[in-house]
């Protein structure tokens, strides 16, 4: 993990510094060792959500073949251990930048998303996988007029959905998060929480037998059809079929360029909080908050008594760490002036892959690459799905969760450089601007 120096742009993620949800988990030893066979039946390319669902559901399905899964960090300390464990269970920002989901497609995504979260719940049952699942639900609040109109609008959609929710007005508000500067929110219990960190690193550990991890090791090409080589930092492994679950760096390996951006977003977590100032949080003890605006701040309090913050957005680079420290303290102390203290004792960078339409990619990339990219920011319980998914349609098998996800709306065109970064980083900057005290 590189500390210091320039972040990487490229063909893999390289961050500042690590996830602080995996630094608060006992040390894990990530699997390192080569494998002895360099064939296999199937490689992934990516042991996110994504990857490990993919490759989960081959190995069940062809369980006389075998398996690779590269990564080129270890498992946790990519965006899979770095994202703020909210696991939504519904169509995600929706009226906040043109994301609308017409009711076919948003019960498409409603029934996609939910089989994916009764198959991960039952993954972390049948392993036993510690990742402080809760089922609580999540708030939405706004801090300014422009946000209860996306709050408000939001809710229009849900009662189209026929999908339950409950307002709150701001004494309620105040009451629940103990701070005055949310001014109407609603909760929607169609989310579950988690730490990202022992969620990712459970389903690594409790892969089956004939899947090989293969961690820190970075696929720098790929090349071939029919038998595919898929080459690594130190070695080349040869597989028939090719899965990839490396999101916006698939890029790198010359798929989706004109489909697929990288966005950092950054967090900060704060050091177990003594009583007196956990009781400053609110009377809830574990609860999370999206803002009502997509260039807004969310907020967690943990089950174990930290806070989290995680706010702003970069294109294709991680911002400097100062900078990072610098916003998330801002965004903390606009809203509780009153704590002791402000500080993080984690602070963290991780990447998004977006599309210009908010559209994943799914599917067939050539006979035998299959990829499942652009998971727009809400990957947990998507990917784990689509990852499902592309691991049946991978092997032939067909059902009507499959058909649905083939139906979706694919990425549209992203124009080149110099103009994508000019395009991006203006609407970053003018949404953000817009957002106001979303932030
Ligand atoms: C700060 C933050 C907060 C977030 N909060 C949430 C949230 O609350 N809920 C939610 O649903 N989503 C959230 N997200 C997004 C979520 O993390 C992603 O959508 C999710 O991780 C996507 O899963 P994935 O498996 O498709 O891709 P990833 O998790 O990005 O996995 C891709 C993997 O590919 C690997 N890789 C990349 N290039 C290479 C290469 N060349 N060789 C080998 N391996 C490679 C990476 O190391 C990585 O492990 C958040 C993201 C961030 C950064």
């Amino acid at each position: 993990m590189k500390t210091s120096g320039p972040p990487a742009t490229g063909t893999y993620p390289i961050y500042y510094s690590g996830s602080g949800w995996n630094a608060m988990l006992p040390a894990r030893q990530p699997r390192t060792v080569l494998p002895r066979d360099t064939a296999f039946g199937t490689i992934v390319v990516g042991a996110g959500y994504t990857g490990l669902a993919a490759a989960r559901r081959i190995a069940e399905l062809e369980p006389d073949k075998s398996v690779l899964v590269i990564d080129a960090a270890p498992v946790a300390e990519s965006s899979a251990g770095r994202n703020s464990g909210f696991l939504i269970n519904l169509p995600h920002n929706t009226n906040m930048g043109g994301h609308a989901s017409p009711l076919e497609v948003a019960h498409k995504q409603i029934r996609l998303y939910d089989a994916g979260l009764e198959w991960l719940k039952q993954l972390v049952d049948s392993n036993d996988i510690d990742c402080g699942w809760n089922p609580q639900g999540k708030y939405h609040a706004a801090a300014t007029s422009d946000g209860v109109k996306n709050l408000k609008a939001a809710l229009e959609q849900y009662r189209e959905w026929g999908i339950p929710y409950t307002e709150i007005d701001p004494d309620a508000l105040a009451a629940k998060f103990g701070t005055r500067y949310y001014r109407y929110g609603y909760h929607s219990p169609h989310n579950v929480f988690v730490q990202p960190a022992a969620l990712i690193r459970g389903l690594a550990d409790s892969l089956p037998a004939n899947v090989y991890l293969l961690e820190n090791e970075p696929v720098v090409a790929l090349d071939g059809s029919g038998l595919f080589r898929v080459q690594t930092v130190r070695g080349t492994f040869q597989a028939e079929r090719v899965i990839l679950a490396n999101n916006a760096f698939a890029k790198a390996l010359g798929i989706l360029r004109d489909r697929i951006i990288a966005i950092y977003t950054y967090a900060g977590m704060t050091p177990q909080l003594p009583e007196e100032e956990l009781q400053k949080l609110g009377q809830n003890e574990e609860w999370g908050l999206i803002p009502a605006n997509r260039l807004g701040t969310t907020l967690r309090r943990t089950q174990d008594g930290r806070f989290m913050v995680r706010s702003a957005y970069s294109y294709e680079r991680e911002q400097a760490l100062e900078q990072t420290k610098a916003l998330l303290t801002d965004c903390y102390k606009r809203r509780y002036p009153n704590m002791a203290s402000h500080g993080f004792e984690y602070l963290w960078g991780g990447t998004t892959a977006l599309t210009r339409n908010g559209a994943t990619f799914f599917g067939l990339v050539r006979p035998g690459l299959y990829a499942s990219l652009g998971c727009n920011g809400a990957g947990v319980l998507k990917g784990s799905v689509y990852g499902k998914l592309l691991g049946e349609m991978a092997v032939g098998s067909q059902s009507p969760l499959l058909s649905d996800v083939l139906s979706l709306e694919r990425p549209t065109w992203l124009p080149p450089e110099p103009f994508r970064r000019i395009g991006v980083v203006s609407t970053i900057r003018y949404q953000a601007k817009k957002a106001g005290l979303e932030r």
